[in-house]
């Protein structure tokens, strides 16, 4: 219905523009552009070894668990397009985050900082700051995510949903329309007064890996799937609701937007499959 309503070649046409886009737009519009283009390569060479291999171990590990969440698989898991799908989402990070990278370069002064009291921060101030962002994180996800459930933009977000019982090589399969939208925000960083301290930044970045890769891993860890909601965050058990029901369970990082919004739903178990649609 979704591809009838709104062309999926339109947003395939969009999704290779934007891939070919962020590093036009780099190469054209940076000051120095083999620094940006040297800052691009380094990044992408470095994000997609990071996350493809993160992925591989974990999903080393999950795919020999028992029980999966979603039952024993009836044919082998489609790694090969999951990773694909994902390196072409690191390739969109890296045109981003090649921006602050090149900056920092070239000696230009930008919010990204080592040192705390580079931020001016006392420990008290760096955490109420770290916590707000994490809300912010968590909104600007949740509300992509419900964006991207509608009608006019699911076309960007089907590709994920074809990973119905996906592994941990799915954390980041989304098109590169999305994962320009999810990322954009660490262009943030490129203004001097958006102060970021790199301890933090890096550690939260990490822990969104790390909390990604275990939603998608397709098994349950009882000790997490205790702990982690206790921190508002979501679980294994909970995003495989949204691979399978789609309708519910927006939030990529914490369940406050879902609890809220009352898209959250704990009676649903993971359902037979059906076809992946979209849902306002
Ligand atoms: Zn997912
Ligand atoms: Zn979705």
């Amino acid at each position: 219905m979704t591809t009838r309503a709104q062309p999926f070649r339109v947003h395939r046409l969009i999704d290779r523009t934007v891939l070919v886009g962020v590093v036009a737009i780099g190469v054209l519009a940076s000051p120095a552009p083999w620094v940006w283009l040297t800052s691009f390569a380094g990044t992408f060479v470095a994000l997609a070894s990071a996350v493809l291999g993160l992925a591989y171990v974990v999903t080393r590990w999950a795919e020999g668990r028992s029980p999966r969440i979603q039952g024993p698989r009836r044919k082998p898991p489609p790694i090969r397009e999951e990773a694909f799908i994902t390196a072409q989402a690191m390739w969109v990070m890296a045109g981003l985050v090649a921006w602050p990278i090149t900056a920092a370069r070239l000696g230009a002064s930008t919010g990204f900082t080592w040192s705390l009291e580079g931020t001016g921060w006392s420990i008290p101030e760096a955490i109420a700051v770290n916590v707000a962002g994490v809300f912010a994180v968590d909104a600007w996800t949740y509300w992509k995510h419900r964006a991207l459930h509608t009608k006019l933009l699911f076309g960007f977000h089907r590709g994920h949903h074809t990973f119905r019982d996906p592994t941990a090589f799915a954390s980041f399969a989304v098109g590169p329309f999305e994962a320009l939208w999810t990322f954009l925000p660490v262009l943030i960083v490129l203004h001097p007064a958006a102060l970021h301290w790199g301890p933090a930044y890096v550690t939260l970045v990490v822990g969104f890996v790390c909390l990604n890769m275990y939603l998608h891993c397709g098994v349950e860890v009882r000790w997490l799937e205790a702990i982690v909601p206790k921190l508002g965050l979501n679980t294994s058990a909970f995003h495989n609701v949204h691979h399978s029901h789609v309708r519910a369970n927006f939030g990529e990082v914490a369940f406050l937007w879902d609890r809220l919004c009352k898209t959250r739903r704990d009676d649903l178990q993971v359902a037979p499959a059906e076809a992946a649609e979209p849902s306002a």
